[in-house]
């Protein structure tokens, strides 16, 4: 029997639990370590069906069933509330998985329990060394290992991109957000987006009776951080009654914010030393594509290092096995986002029309299996 290879993952979000997880039930031999000491507070996330397809695969099919909900529909509205288009998403990705909505924590602690290994917590990369039998790691709580493959899953920021390419860094898209999850008393039973000039509030269950709501403005530069709850009225005092109602919550008060930013780098490895999800492709939230790229990243990376081989020739093939689909995600993602400026008269007589079909163009491609 060959010694299985020796893999040490970063960082312990989506991607990294996904790859921990895919590696482990192939029989590698693997080590998480997370900087954080505790799971970040999230909010929550819409699943295409190739993410639903992807975590069953992983074993999350029941976990997913338990704490997620269906999403039959999405429902595209103007500001003020009026229907544009209505997307049958079960359709869409009939025979691939049935879209989902789940809080983020949901997911969290599914990919956790899914997982027969510990994080190290509280434990980050101190120093790494490459030689020709591996490479030599060196952690913050003093210990060291020698690993021959290490997984940057360490998100947008990642630390191990300034190893493999210092050069590439994260790009700010022209968009800040809010985000936060509210109990779901209006009986909101689809994905809804209400669609203003470069303005978007979305809302989808995600749980018995919880709603997660995201709103969205574009601008020219990451503004300071006020108080969410305020701004946020204000910049979406013209739209619907149920999207005012919905910021008047006090959740929206505490609503999480951020710029959104993305990463397009192409070169995610040097020598054995790969990056996986937001660390290698973090892209703007319109297709909301994350979790599945993540998760396709983490089942092709886990397959590649069962194949035999030079271990940079399976991280080389896993690379390019994995760049033509991000980067297509990606292209969709930005042209989704280029839009956003587009008057709103003509872009909701555009999705009056054409709806369906804008939807088959982007996501049809993701119907085949990574
Ligand atoms: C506003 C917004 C909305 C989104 N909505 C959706 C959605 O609806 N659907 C969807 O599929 N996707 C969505 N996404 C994207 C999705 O959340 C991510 O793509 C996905 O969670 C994968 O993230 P990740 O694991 O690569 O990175 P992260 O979630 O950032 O995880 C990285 C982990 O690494 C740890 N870490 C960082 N540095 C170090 C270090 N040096 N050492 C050790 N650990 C470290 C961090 O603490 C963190 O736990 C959204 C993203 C944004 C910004």
């Amino acid at each position: 029997m060959p010694i299985p290879l020796n893999v040490l993952v970063v960082g312990s979000g989506v991607a990294g639990m996904a790859a921990a997880g895919a590696m482990h039930r192939r029989g590698l031999s693997v080590d998480i370590v997370e900087r954080r000491t505790h799971s970040p507070a999230g909010a929550g996330l819409f699943l295409p069906g190739n993410a639903v397809r992807a975590l069953t695969e992983l074993g999350l099919g029941a976990a997913l069933g338990a704490d997620g909900v269906p999403i039959h529909r999405q429902r595209l509205r103007d500001q003020r509330g009026h229907t544009l288009a209505e997307i049958d998403v079960t359709a869409l990705w009939d025979g691939v998985g049935q879209p989902m909505g789940i809080t983020y924590d949901r997911l969290r602690t599914a990919l956790v329990d899914n997982l027969p290994l510990p994080v190290r917590t509280g434990v980050t990369v101190r120093a790494l060394t490459e030689s020709e039998s591996g490479v030599e790691v060196e952690f913050s709580d003093g210990s060291g290992g020698r690993f021959d493959v290490v997984v940057g899953a360490d998100g947008v920021h990642s630390e191990l991109r300034r190893i493999v390419n210092p050069q590439a860094e994260a790009r700010y898209v022209g968009q800040i957000c809010w985000r936060f999850v509210t109990d779901n008393t209006a009986d909101i039973d689809a994905w809804t987006v209400w669609l203003g000039r470069g303005a978007t509030f979305l809302a989808v269950p995600v749980g018995k009776d919880r709603l997660y709501c995201y709103a969205d403005l574009s601008t020219s530069g990451p503004v300071a951080v006020t108080p969410a709850g305020s701004s946020l009225a204000e910049h979406f005092s013209r739209f619907d009654n149920q999207v005012r109602d919905l910021i008047a919550r006090p959740e929206a008060t505490d609503a999480h914010f951020s710029g959104i930013e993305e990463v397009t780098d192409p070169a995610w490895r040097i020598r054995r030393i790969i990056l996986i999800g937001d660390a290698a492709h973090a892209s703007s939230p319109n297709m909301a594509q994350g979790v599945a790229m993540s998760v396709e990243d983490a089942l092709v990376l886990a397959e590649s290092l069962s194949g035999t081989g030079e271990i940079e020739q399976l991280l080389e093939g896993y690379r390019q096995r994995r760049l033509p689909r991000t980067q297509w995600v990606q292209a969709r993602t930005r042209r989704r986002d280029s839009t956003r400026g587009t008057a709103p008269v003509v872009r909701n007589t555009v999705l009056r029309l054409a709806a369906p079909r804008i939807y088959e163009r982007d996501y049809g491609r993701l119907r085949d299996v990574p």
